[in-house]
């Protein structure tokens, strides 16, 4: 298959799981991870009708991204990996949606840049679900607090929480557990899944699936 006809078959496959989990038809957002592919891959991809793209690295993002958003309007891009916070003002400025912000020290970092820059960047809190130590994320535990200190003290507008489960573990529990500290948040917005198991991740709620090597191929 080639890259459009990929694009066409998760489309296809989010619009058949919201279906089965009686979920409106396009409840589910598809975020195209485009990190590691060069412009030239990515821009049938946009050609075809894609507008929502993740990449994980800042510095990779800001080779392609400023002449791909200047070629086609209504491009959201966002950061799905981690922040360092000497990147938040590069990150800030380029992203529309930032889905890492899991420390005190990356929240105050972009709460500083959003006012500098006057730039209205959405943000989701990253949860580490599996309790997993290389991985980054605020613990399941501390997240309410975080969520509230993120919203009160820092005025953020946090919108959701995303996660990357356990490569080895059945996800299910770690999407449930997701969508239960949302819900105790007050948030709307889950962001989960991925190529392997975005499926079940719009079963469990999600309202947006970042998937990358089932359009792209492998990296
Ligand atoms: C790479 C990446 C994805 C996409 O992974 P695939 O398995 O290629 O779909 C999703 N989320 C995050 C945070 C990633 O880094």
């Amino acid at each position: 298959m080639d890259i459009e006809a990929q694009l066409n078959d998760v489309v296809n496959r989010i619009r058949l799981a919201e279906s089965r989990a009686d979920r409106a038809s396009g409840a589910v957002s598809l975020v195209a991870v485009s990190k590691t592919f060069e412009a030239d891959i990515i821009r049938p991809v946009i050609a075809a009708g894609q507008r929502i793209f993740g990449e994980n690295r800042v510095q990779e993002a800001q080779v392609k991204w400023p002449t791909l958003k200047e070629e086609t309007s209504g491009i959201e891009l966002r950061l799905i990996g981690p922040l360092q916070s000497n990147k938040s003002a590069d990150a800030v400025a380029l992203f529309d949606v930032i889905e890492t912000i899991d420390r005190e020290k990356i929240a105050r970092a972009v709460a500083t840049e959003i006012a500098r820059q006057n730039k209205p960047v959405r943000l989701y809190v990253q949860v580490n679900t599996g309790l997993e130590p290389q991985k980054a994320g605020i613990v399941p535990d501390e997240t309410t607090a975080f969520v509230v200190f993120c919203r009160d003290t820092l005025g953020l507008p946090i919108e959701g929480l995303m996660c990357i489960p356990p490569a080895d573990e059945n996800p299910g529990p770690h999407f449930a557990l997701l969508a239960k500290l949302a819900r105790r948040c007050g948030l709307e917005k889950l962001s989960m899944g991925m190529s392997g198991d975005f499926e079940t991740a719009v079963e469990f709620g999600a309202t947006s699936v970042r998937v990358g090597s089932a359009i792209f191929g492998t990296r």
